[in-house]
């Protein structure tokens, strides 16, 4: 079965409806068009809205939050920040204006996908399409050839922890070196088990942990995070379930429910209340008035959040399920996000039903949490990936889609839901990358898996229940081999996904790759730096033909040709000299609304 990633691209604009040019971009953007996005195609973070957010004051801003957070002060999303992704077309002043008036967040979605296949043997058998749309490798032969060219990548996976048996898997497919007990000198890529800090001796290559990822991805931080972009965004950020911070609104909670009550007798809410810094369900538990709220040591209710319980969850073979996908922050400036096709299905053990105050402690029927379904005497192990209480996502897919499902909807709304949440996180994670390796100090580059946790709704509604910094890569499970006894085995169905991620991570981050993509990066900056105003492709075109213009020029001057020169119809050329930039074709090429802006932006 083969795994991939699909890259993600995302546009993300303010616009003022009312002007031509935005109102041809309302249609280029309209939330509409995600649903008709097919499966096999994903969304990426427009470049701008990161590139907004690059300028000194934002930045100063920004730390200064990121201080006050650390001093226990509440979150605050600069809204301009976020929210001023139109710098091309607009000022920064308009951009401001805009957030605060109208805030529409209209998001596009293209994509270019990676596919990668394990043969039987466990050779990398691949196509590997590269942005620019030349396939790199085709079939085993071709695969032979680039997994030799990227036989010198090296990998310390000395502090890998449990990660590291798929880790060593994927490393052996791709035929890079391993250092497991690490390396005197310094490794291309650094796999860290737990978080950016487990080696704070790297000075360069790629490490697979973000500063910060951890503490944004807490829950309190995660709901903030969510919550201030739902504020700015209603109608976006509306797949998180309504939530309050305790201890601190409590009050707020209480009197919200209270007035809900008050108004509808017949209402009984569920609220599922989650500890702040837990995992695997530890500590979770269900309630339906906010008198229940349990404390500790009988003084003050735990760091947590608690929220809006989903009471009608899709069910398959009548039990809940939610699904585990695996997400790849490849960079946060420029914002690349790579979403894999693939991914884990976590079944609950007892059949579900509605809460009542009967059954509201029933974790087996409530939490689809694998580290407690494991324990139950239903749990069932299975090799196969579409049977058993853990499954491939993309079983469900074909089986839903047997249904009669319209399994691309799913999809696209669930790479809508990926990419929102990740907008809702760059901009304080870009505070804690430039604190750890600020601008000219050296230092490594970053990238890092997350596992989105995502429950379907009776009506196919994806909603997030949170975001693991660290998922799970194990690829054996708990097995009881004697009553109390349990003993780790191997899983297929972990190995199957898992590996596939961690392999296609890899692939992603050779750094024989980024080479080539810094350049392209390199050669876009310096695009948009000489034509400002203009869309990025604009930009681009335009430095190309700049770069004809001047080796024309040179090869004019290293074999003069005078008649030729006086006489040169050539348009390319014709851009070297200055005077060129009002000529008419490209005056009417900077006023054509342009349909691909974006695309050159992230896709090489
Ligand atoms: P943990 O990090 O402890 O796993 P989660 O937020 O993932 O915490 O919640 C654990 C489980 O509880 C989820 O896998 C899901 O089955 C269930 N759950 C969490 N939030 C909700 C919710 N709002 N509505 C319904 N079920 C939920």
């Amino acid at each position: 079965m083969s795994d991939h990633y699909e890259r993600v691209k995302i546009e993300l604009q303010q616009m003022k409806e009312v002007e031509n040019e935005a109102a041809a971009d309302e249609e280029q953007l309209s939330p509409a068009t995600a649903s008709s996005i097919p499966a096999d195609v994903s969304f990426t973070a427009r470049r701008d809205l990161s590139r907004s957010s690059v300028n000194g004051r934002s930045r100063s801003k920004s730390r200064s939050k990121s201080r006050s957070k650390a001093d226990g002060h509440e979150r605050q999303v600069n809204g301009k920040q976020l929210a001023d992704p139109t710098a091309q077309k607009s000022d920064s002043s308009q951009g401001q204006s805009r957030v605060s008036n109208e805030p529409n967040l209209h998001i596009k979605g293209t994509a270019r996908l990676l596919k990668s296949k394990t043969a039987a043997n466990g050779h990398v058998e691949s196509c590997l399409r590269h942005t620019d749309g030349k396939c790199e490798h085709h079939g085993k032969e071709d695969g032979r050839k680039a997994v030799k060219k990227r036989r010198g990548v090296t990998v310390d996976t000395s502090k890998a922890k449990t990660s590291l048996e798929a880790l060593k898997m994927s490393i052996r497919q791709l035929k890079w070196k391993e250092f497991p007990m690490g390396r005197r000198t310094a490794c291309d890529i650094y796999w860290h088990g737990v978080s950016f800090h487990d080696n704070e001796n790297i000075v360069s290559g790629q490490v697979n942990k973000f500063p910060g990822m951890i503490e944004m991805l807490r829950k309190i931080n995660l709901s903030r995070a969510v919550r201030t972009m739902h504020e700015l965004f209603p109608e976006e950020y509306n797949f998180y379930p309504r939530s309050w911070i305790l201890p601190e609104e409590y009050q707020l909670f209480s009197t919200q429910i209270r007035l809900l009550k008050d108004n509808d007798s017949t209402l009984k809410p569920t609220f599922i209340v989650k500890p702040d810094s837990g995992s695997q369900g530890d500590g979770i538990y269900l309630i339906r008035d906010p008198a229940d709220l349990r404390v500790i040591s009988g003084a003050q209710i735990k760091q947590a959040v608690v929220q809006d319980y989903i009471q009608k969850p899709l069910l398959i073979d009548k039990l809940k399920f939610d699904i585990r996908l695996y997400v790849l922050v490849r960079s946060l400036e420029p914002l690349e996000i790579y979403i894999a096709k693939e991914g884990l299905s976590r079944f609950c053990t007892e059949p579900y039903q509605e809460p009542s105050q009967k059954n509201l402690s029933h974790v087996f029927m409530h939490l689809t949490n694998y580290s407690l379904n494991v324990h139950s005497g239903n749990f069932v192990h299975s090799d196969s990936c579409s049977t058993g209480s853990k499954r491939t996502f993309s079983s469900i897919l074909y089986r839903l889609a047997s249904k009669g499902v319209d399994i691309k909807k799913v999809w696209s709304d669930i790479i809508a839901l990926v990419i929102k949440t990740v907008i809702a996180l760059v901009p304080e994670l870009k505070v804690y990358y430039q604190a750890d390796i600020p601008p000219g100090k050296p230092g490594p580059t970053c990238f890092q898996i997350l596992g989105f946790d995502i429950l379907l709704t009776k009506n196919l509604k994806p909603i997030l229940l949170e975001v693991n910094a660290n998922p799970s890569m194990r690829i054996e499970h708990e097995q009881e081999v004697s009553p109390g006894v349990f003993e780790y085995v191997p899983s297929p169905v972990d190995e199957e996904v898992k590996v596939g991620v961690i392999r296609d991570t890899l692939r992603l981050m050779d750094p024989a790759q980024r080479k080539q993509h810094a350049f392209i990066e390199a050669f876009f900056y310096l695009a948009a730096r000489r034509f400002k105003a203009l869309p990025l492709r604009e930009q681009v075109l335009l430095l190309l033909e700049v770069c004809e213009g001047a080796l024309e020029g040179q090869s004019h001057s290293e074999k003069p040709r005078p008649h030729r020169s006086h006489t040169n119809t050539n348009p390319a050329s014709q851009t070297s000299a200055p005077t060129t930039f009002s000529s008419p074709a490209l005056t009417r090429r900077r006023h054509r609304p342009l349909q691909l802006s974006a695309k050159a932006n992230t896709e090489n």
